[in-house]
């Protein structure tokens, strides 16, 4: 067992716990549903499949016992429909809300849309968990909602302008579940994630996130496109300690730890030069064509932030979070499942 299930194991014990997940098709929720599968848990997946994939559950099928997958129901549907979501959060003890439209720049191009999923899907399931007497709501939040603050590195009382629709309607929610806890006393905790990453974050398509892009171009032997200098900083966290810190939100006994959000990330920041580097230094070896390969510069993004890293002292502190991946760790384990699943005979 690695430290991360340790952790699990010793937060989970005996206890058997019914979870619903939103986005449960996803990068994050389909993580999320392995290793609670693995900890024997119930949950309840919903997912409407608009950027999810059914490759990613099937995944999850083949490393969990056929036992552990038979605790899973899934509802395909949108959490736009209110009765979609009241159906998925009756019985659920737990709600892990990671189903959105989270990308800066489809935001951009569809801001009616985004908001519909995340701000008004967001609500019909605050009212869904409230009304089916879910204990806690653990929501996924945003480092876009620091915006234009320049303050580094990033606390959670301190936010700036928001530059793009996807930031507003994150923080949107983290409104939401404050009013939804002073007025139904409702339990809810917003987890803002910085930059997260690992295995199953999609590397295709206009909005794939930097990590999977590269690693996908680099051993297939495309261009790696970076933008702006490369100086842009991110604070890059992987996604087990991901999967500790929504554990750790939804089990904790600290009363004081309920109702406000946390930063999750590792606390530390990298370059984009320098990620690149080491994603690549990691892949040269199994990719001899790499000794040349060289990144090409195009224009800053749209309503991308300079720099971001997460002070974590406020999960390190009320939720006990221990972040037992670093970067590096993260990486060389999500390099290995994408050179498994995109060059599936090295
Ligand atoms: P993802 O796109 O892989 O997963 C989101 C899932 O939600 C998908 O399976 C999608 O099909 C589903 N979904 C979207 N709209 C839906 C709807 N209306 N009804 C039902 N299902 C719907 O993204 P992810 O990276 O796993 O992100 C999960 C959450 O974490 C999102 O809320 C995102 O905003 C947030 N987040 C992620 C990161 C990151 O670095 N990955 C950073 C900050 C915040």
């Amino acid at each position: 067992m690695n430290n991360n299930a340790q952790v699990l194991s010793d937060l989970l014990g005996d206890r058997r716990y019914t979870w619903l997940i939103t986005g449960v098709a996803g990068f994050i929720g389909s993580n999320l549903l392995e290793s609670l599968l693995r900890h024997d848990q119930t949950v309840i997946g919903l997912d409407d499949f608009s950027t999810g994939k059914q490759c990613n559950l099937d995944q999850v099928r083949e490393s969990v016992t056929a036992a552990q997958w038979e605790r899973l129901r899934f509802i395909t549907g949108d959490i736009c429909d209110i009765q979609v979501c009241r159906e998925a959060s009756t019985g659920a003890d737990f709600l892990l809300h990671h189903a959105a439209l989270g990308s800066v720049p489809l935001s951009l191009e569809d801001p009616v849309r985004t908001n519909a999923s995340n701000i008004s899907g967001f609500v019909n399931l605050l009212v869904a968990a409230r009304d089916a007497g879910v204990k806690r709501v653990i929501y996924a939040a945003s480092s876009a909602t620091y915006g234009d603050d320049p303050t580094l590195p990033k606390q959670e009382d301190k936010i700036g302008r928001m530059l793009s629709p996807y930031a507003l309607t994150k923080y949107v929610n983290e409104l939401y579940a404050d009013v939804f806890g002073r007025c139904y006393a409702m339990e809810c905790i917003g987890l803002r994630y910085f930059n997260i990453f690992g295995p199953r974050q999609d590397p295709n398509g206009a909005y794939a996130a930097v990590i999977p892009q590269w690693i996908s171009a680099m051993i297939r032997g495309d261009n790696v496109y970076i933008n702006g200098d490369g100086a842009t900083t991110r604070d890059f966290c992987y996604i087990r300690n991901v999967v500790q810190a929504n554990v750790l939100a939804a089990l904790t006994s600290n009363q004081g730890a309920v109702g406000t959000v946390y930063n999750i990330g590792l606390g530390e920041r990298i370059s984009l030069n320098s990620l690149y580097t080491e994603i690549k230094r990691l892949l040269e070896p199994r990719f001899s064509q790499l000794k040349h390969h060289q990144p090409i510069y195009r224009p800053f993004r749209q309503g991308d932030v300079r720099h971001s890293v997460a002070d974590i002292q406020r999960a390190r502190t009320l939720l006990e979070f221990r972040p037992l991946y670093d970067l590096r760790t993260g990486l060389v384990e999500a390099l290995d499942w994408y050179v498994s699943s995109l060059m599936p005979n090295r």
